[in-house]
């Protein structure tokens, strides 16, 4: 391998939120809390959460600091709709919210990104798709992921179903990100396998994306590396063994790191892919980009040579004496085999036939995925047929 570095001309690096990391942090964090200077949180989760006492521990955890509860929105479902953001905006505003905190999933924390943006700044959440679209700071909003795997709570990133253009919108500004993460991995003890493995492997595509697209820059690519090392080493055990909290910790600091990561760098082609399936054929976000990795790594590999053999190394290989390009395609086949072995372990599908998308739906699909953001930042020119061709071989 290549020992030349290529730096970019220019790139910054700026992190807004305050991560705070600890297991049992949960039932308190008034320390962290208390610099926010907020008093009347609005809770924003999922009715399942209520089962595992979760969102509890955090309304007990906000009292004792002197943070009152204005009311509690549990409406949130995976991939969660526009129409929902806006009725939780409605129910904050008249709750007299001054903080949004977020309970849960990916899900969780992007509903309160939408809702957040609603209740300061009123109108449609579709009147703000897109980057940038805001000029000024929203509310507080408190981020506590319950799964280890989309990073939303260090993102200026949310992603929103939109059932009329059957896609998945997609708001990106500063503002948006979070102010304080809290990482608990005791939140994370109770995930069931397949969302163990769906997740950890959404967290290791927004490395592999983060690390190879067009804004890579050191910082990010600092963070994405470790972030694969650490799924590499603990997913599998994680599945296996879901009550042991190191374990799931590694997890959780390797998603929130990957999130960093690719909020600065963004993703590429295959989460264009992955949102599309998300959007049109309602393929769980994590599930969808796990299909696609391998794929959209074969199909970047010619740009990206020598980072595609270094992702090999942090995916634990020994790739001394080979080509960039044979290591990379190593790192390919690792990807390929974790697959396989989540599917035996967790049954996580490894086909898209396997959760219900019909193949003549795909020209449909690849159009879509075209029009993502996503696409943007792939180091590749993406052409449609390639696209096509991923989602059939993927099929
Ligand atoms: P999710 O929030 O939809 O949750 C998945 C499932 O896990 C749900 O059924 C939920 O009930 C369950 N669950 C959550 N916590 C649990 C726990 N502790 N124990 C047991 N079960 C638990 O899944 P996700 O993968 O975290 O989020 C996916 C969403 O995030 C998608 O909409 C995706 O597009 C979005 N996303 C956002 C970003 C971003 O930067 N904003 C990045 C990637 C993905």
């Amino acid at each position: 391998m290549s020992t030349a570095m290529a730096f970019p001309d220019f790139f910054q690096f700026h992190l807004p939120v305050r991560i705070v990391f600890g297991k049992g942090l949960s039932k308190d964090f008034s320390a962290e809390l208390s610099s926010l200077g907020v008093s009347r949180a609005f809770l924003v989760t999922e009715k399942f959460l209520h089962t595992l006492k979760i969102p509890d521990r955090i309304r007990q955890a906000l009292e004792s600091a002197g943070v009152g509860i204005a009311g509690v929105f549990d409406e949130v479902v995976p991939n969660s709709e526009v129409g929902l953001c806006e009725r939780g905006a409605e129910a904050a505003r008249k709750a007299g919210a001054d903080c949004i905190v977020a309970i849960g999933g990916g899900s969780s924390i992007d509903t309160a990104k939408a809702i957040n943006l609603l209740l300061s700044e009123g109108g449609k959440l579709l009147d703000y798709q897109g980057a940038q679209t805001l000029t000024r700071p929203l509310k507080p909003l408190v981020a506590v992921p319950t799964t280890s795997g989309t990073g939303s709570e260090a993102t200026m990133v949310a992603v929103i179903n939109d059932p009329d253009s059957q896609s998945k919108i997609s708001l990106v500004d500063r503002y948006l990100t979070p102010a304080l993460a809290v990482l608990d991995p005791e939140l994370t003890l109770t995930l069931p396998r397949r969302i163990t493995a769906a997740t950890g492997m959404d967290a290791l595509t927004h490395a592999v994306e983060a690390y190879v697209d067009i804004e890579s820059s050191p910082f990010s690519d600092a963070l994405a590396a470790q972030a694969m090392r650490l799924v590499a080493r603990y997913l599998s055990k994680a599945v296996i063994d879901g009550g042991d909290v190191e374990v799931r910790s590694a997890l959780q600091i390797a998603s929130t790191m990957a999130g960093v990561a690719f909020n600065h760098s963004m993703v590429g082609v295959i989460h264009g892919m992955a949102h599309a399936l998300g959007g049109m054929c309602h393929v769980v976000h994590g599930e969808a980009n796990a299909m696609m990795l391998p794929l959209g790594m074969e199909y970047n590999l010619e740009v990206r040579e020598r980072k595609f053999a270094e992702i090999a190394r942090f995916l634990g290989l020994d790739i001394r004496g080979k080509s960039d390009r044979d290591a990379g395609l190593e790192g390919i086949a690792f990807v390929r085999q974790l697959n396989q072995e989540l599917h035996d372990l967790a049954g996580l599908p490894t086909r898209l036939s396997d959760v219900g998308v019909s193949r003549d739906r795909l020209p449909e699909v690849a159009a879509l995925a075209m029009t993502d953001g996503s696409m943007f930042y792939n180091p590749r020119d993406v052409a449609e047929e390639d696209v096509l061709a991923m989602l059939e071989r993927a099929h």
